[in-house]
């Protein structure tokens, strides 16, 4: 089933049998998860999948789902953008399926079970969104059983979640080969996300200002600046601004904490800003 351009749309799935259906005699499949609203950043991670894919003779595999239990109460689970024709679209010729299952198909009991990262799960944006990464993992996990991917591909702007995927495959040894794909960002500076939709007038012209407050941040800590001492001039930069600053925090690329080395740092910070919350990461060039 995998070909160089798929013609057309993918085939839709909304549940695990129409999805080995579709699968049915395709070596295997790269799978892309996503949440849906699909944008060029989402696009990126596509186009890698379809690279691996057509190397390895495998499908691209397309998941949208909302995931609710990676929301907390009052978060913007009801608001978030869906439409999965126009992301069916956006997806044609690149993907040969998509699978969008509903919260039923996900979710057909009383979630007892969840893949939980109690360390670094609650640190950085997990101190913020209480269980956001147990509800992350648990439907990762679930998405592997459900698509029994060789490859995943997930994108660097959620660099926490990068990291716990690729320790939840590792620990739990289950098999799939983790890629990852740089920020897609606007030519100002800002990532790509499904949330920027809500971003209106000023407030979208001062999105990109966190980009470059962790910008900043890094290049005085490479400078030899203290890490804290820059972090918390960019959260009270920030705040001027009109950002309510979840944090900005400076680690080694593993996100444990930062031992001083400048080609082992990262700068991560999550901000909202007129009621959009944005997460963003910047590090030094390989
Ligand atoms: P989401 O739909 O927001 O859950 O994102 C699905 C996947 O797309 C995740 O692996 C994200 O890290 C990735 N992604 C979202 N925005 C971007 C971006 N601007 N650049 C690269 N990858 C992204």
């Amino acid at each position: 089933m995998a070909s160089t351009e798929p013609a057309g749309r993918p085939g839709l799935a909304t549940d695990k049998d129409q999805l080995a259906e579709l699968h049915a005699g395709s070596g295997g499949a790269v799978l892309v998860p996503t949440m849906g609203a699909v944008h060029e950043g989402h696009l990126a991670l596509v186009r890698r999948a379809r690279e691996i894919a057509d190397a390895d003779g495998l499908a691209v595999c397309v998941s949208i789902f909302v995931n609710p239990i990676q929301f907390s109460p009052g978060e913007d689970l009801d608001s978030y953008p869906r439409r999965l024709d126009d992301d069916l679209d956006a997806i044609s010729g690149l993907a040969d399926t998509c699978y969008a299952p509903g919260a039923k198909e996900m979710y057909p009991d009383r979630q007892e079970v969840f893949v939980h990262a109690p360390v670094l799960g609650s640190q950085l944006c997990g101190a913020h969104r209480p269980g956001h990464f147990q509800g992350v993992l648990t439907v990762v996990h679930k998405l592997f059983s459900a698509v029994s991917p060789k490859a995943a591909v997930f994108g660097e702007k959620d660099y926490q979640q990068l990291v716990l995927i690729r320790r939840m495959v590792g620990q739990l040894g289950l098999g799939v080969a983790i890629e990852s794909v740089p920020t897609v960002r606007e030519g100002d500076g800002l990532a790509l996300s499904s949330r920027n939709e809500g971003l209106r007038g000023k407030n979208r012209k001062t999105a990109p200002k966190l980009h470059e407050a962790l910008c900043r941040a890094l290049d005085e800590v490479r400078d030899g600046r203290g890490a804290k001492e820059s972090c918390d001039e960019a959260i009270s930069g920030l705040a001027s601004a009109g950002f309510e600053v979840d944090y900005v925090e400076c680690r080694s690329l593993g996100l444990s904490e930062y031992q001083g080395d400048p080609a082992d740092c990262i700068v991560l910070g999550a901000a909202r800003i007129g009621g959009v919350r944005l997460i963003d990461n910047v590090r030094a060039e390989a």
